[in-house]
């Protein structure tokens, strides 16, 4: 008789991708949504203007200035920072929402906001994308097309001091390959799942796995006295 399998759901925990302008942070985060369903985006509010593929509600949630201050003052963002000369601020509720439905929530996220997120939820794992180069950085910000010379410019400035944060995060990957990359993060969350402080229903399991074990042990029955077998090895 089978008595099946089971396994130990783990709490799932958000997870910080911050890099600099470029790095390919979000290339990342859209195959790893497409590999499996239990990893969301968190869709940020933001100051900026929309590029031409971006949609409102999408990509960001695109409002005025007034209309991002009256949501941070009233405690709406669990984080929020000036990037590149324009506001942006993560949803308290998207943290909420993604723990209810048993997601892994991606904060693409600069690295104030991640600073900011990783004192109000000491859980988050958070993971800094580097460029495999500086070269590479600047081809992949002007192979993407959407920003002119001069956001380009100013980003890559940026870049030189986001970097030097990278020591703070839990882990660094180097974007060269895009499928290690990816499967790198998917290494990742699979460790990071089996953290004893991520695993809720341990302490009932082990229970259960003790009745198991005692059950088959009566099965076996008791050992042979070794009296009644003199010639029996152990
Ligand atoms: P970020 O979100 O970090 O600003 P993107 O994900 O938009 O960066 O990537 C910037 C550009 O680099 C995009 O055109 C993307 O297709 C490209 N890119 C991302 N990752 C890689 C990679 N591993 N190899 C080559 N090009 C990449
Ligand atoms: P972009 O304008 O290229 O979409 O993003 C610019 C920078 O803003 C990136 O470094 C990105 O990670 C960061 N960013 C996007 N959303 C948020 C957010 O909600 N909070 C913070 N602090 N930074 C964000």
């Amino acid at each position: 008789m089978s008595v099946g399998s089971r396994s130990l759901e783990n709490r799932t925990f958000p997870l910080i991708f911050a890099a600099p302008s470029g790095a390919g942070k979000t290339t990342i985060a859209q195959r790893l949504m497409e590999r499996r369903g239990d990893v969301v985006f968190s869709i940020s509010m933001t100051t900026r203007t929309p590029r031409s593929y971006e949609h409102n509600g999408v990509h960001y949630h695109f409002v005025e200035e007034d209309e991002f201050r009256r949501l941070a003052d009233a405690g709406e963002l669990v984080e929020w920072a000036e990037v590149h000369g324009n506001l942006y601020g993560t949803p308290a509720r998207n943290l909420t929402e993604a723990i209810e439905r048993r997601q892994y929530l991606i904060l693409d996220i600069d690295i104030q906001g991640a600073r900011q997120i990783r004192r109000a939820v000491p859980e988050a794992v958070s993971i800094f994308v580097l460029p495999p180069s500086g070269v590479e950085l600047g081809q992949r910000l002007a192979g993407r097309g959407s920003e002119d010379g001069a956001v380009r410019r100013r980003r890559l400035d940026n870049a030189r001091a986001e970097i030097q944060a990278a020591g703070e995060f839990d882990y660094v990957i180097v974007n060269g390959s895009l499928d290690t990359s990816v499967a790198a993060v998917e290494a990742i969350l699979l460790t990071e799942g089996c953290r004893t402080s991520r695993l809720p229903g341990l302490k009932q399991e082990i229970g259960r796995l003790d009745d198991e074990i005692g059950q088959c042990l009566r099965g076996i029955g008791s050992p042979p006295s070794s009296s009644s077998d003199p010639q029996r090895g152990t």
